[in-house]
């Protein structure tokens, strides 16, 4: 299914410092109102367009903080008063969005856990018709682009163009050094399909450490993400919530200062030594087709011979051997195992599929 996005660019929503990166600052959580004004006067005279706060908040296990509720809302209200930043908080359902435009929140969001929830977005996208308001949808936790993208019309069918999608990882089981995978392929294809919508990083959910921020950050500006969404606190270690992943100001002032944004580079600036590499990987490109195609010739011919000699088509030891052997060569070559894996895993799988076709082509005998 192919859609459009019917989007207003960033530079018209109202908010200041649009440039790259944008920024979305401020605590996990709204705690006490000592603790968003302290933290919002030390990102007062940095470059960020919007402060947030977590006033509801979805947390995995019960019997954890679950937020302040609408009483926090007040302290952003005052944050506005007093400092001037746009606030925004996440809404999670109808009720929340009601009370968050009735404290005149000036941005929102649907975290992940919501995004995987299409009754949900839709209660929140029908609270909002009719309200102009800029609204961003972090990636589903499940790495699904089409509920990602789902959830964004849902937004922009009841009339929100100032739509921005947050990219902060996808679950996965087992011990991983991030809290959320990146998936960057994820975005990347995200930002393929909708090239005009905005599209920012959330380095703290996806590295859920604080030593990771920068270089994830800097990972976001070199893939083209228009801005980033950090964590931080007066007094990380003491956070309520998410303590291993937030920033003091003066750490994220530092941080944001390291990162180097490079041009993006426009097809008349394209530089011709650039012009001759991608000739070059296109052609690589070209070659690797017609080895795959040469490949999965073989392999049918393979078929073919355990079908007339009624073989099953998965033979385990062969498979460990080529495995095995090409991981030992890669290696050689400087190729990471795990890139060899999944490229082996995935012409494997396919030679498969080619094979049980072929060993299951009932033959129509014509009398
Ligand atoms: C958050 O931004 O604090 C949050 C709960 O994020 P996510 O929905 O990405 O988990
Ligand atoms: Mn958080």
């Amino acid at each position: 299914m192919k859609t459009t996005l019917n989007l207003l660019h960033v530079n018209e929503w109202g908010i200041k410092n649009t440039d790259r990166p944008l920024l979305i600052s401020g605590p996990c959580s709204a705690e006490t109102e000592e603790q968003v004004l302290a933290t919002a006067h030390a990102l007062k005279d940095q470059a960020v367009s919007v402060f947030r706060a977590g006033i509801w908040k979805p947390r995995t296990r019960p019997n954890t903080f679950e937020g302040v509720g609408s009483e926090g809302l007040k302290w952003l209200t005052k944050v506005k008063q007093e400092t001037g930043m746009k606030v925004a908080t996440e809404v999670a359902n109808a009720k929340h969005a009601y009370e968050a435009l009735k404290h005149n929140i000036d941005v929102l969001w649907i975290g992940a856990r919501t995004t995987v929830n299409p009754f949900a977005v839709q209660e929140i996208a029908e609270a909002l018709e009719g309200v102009d308001i800029p609204v961003f949808v972090k990636n589903p936790i499940n790495p699904d682009l089409e509920l990602w993208i789902g959830a964004l019309e849902r937004l922009n069918a009841v009339g929100i163009t100032k739509l921005g999608a947050i990219h902060r990882g996808f679950s996965s089981y087992g011990d991983s050094s991030f809290r959320n995978a990146p998936n960057w392929q994820i975005p990347i294809e995200l930002k393929r399909r909708f090239p005009e919508l905005l599209i920012i990083n959330d380095p703290s959910h996806i590295g859920g450490k604080r030593n990771l921020i920068q270089s994830l950050s800097q990972k976001a500006m070199d893939l083209d993400f228009d801005g980033l969404m950090v964590e931080v606190h007066t007094d990380p270690d003491k956070a309520w919530s998410d303590a291993q992943q937030q920033l003091t100001p003066a750490q994220f002032r530092e941080m944001i200062q390291s990162l180097r944004i490079r041009s993006k580079g426009s097809v008349e600036q394209t530089h011709s030594k650039l012009t001759d590499l991608r000739k070059k990987i296109d052609h690589f490109d070209h070659e690797l087709m017609e080895l795959l195609e040469a490949r999965m010739k073989v392999s049918s011919e393979i078929g073919d011979f355990k079908r007339d000699n009624n073989m099953i088509v998965l033979q385990n030891n062969r498979w460990n051997e080529v495995l095995e052997q090409s991981i030992a060569l890669g290696n050689k070559k400087g190729l990471s195992a795990e890139l060899i894996s999944r490229i082996f895993k995935a012409i494997h799988q396919e030679s498969i599929n080619i094979q049980t076709d072929i060993i299951n082509k009932v033959e129509v005998k014509v009398f």
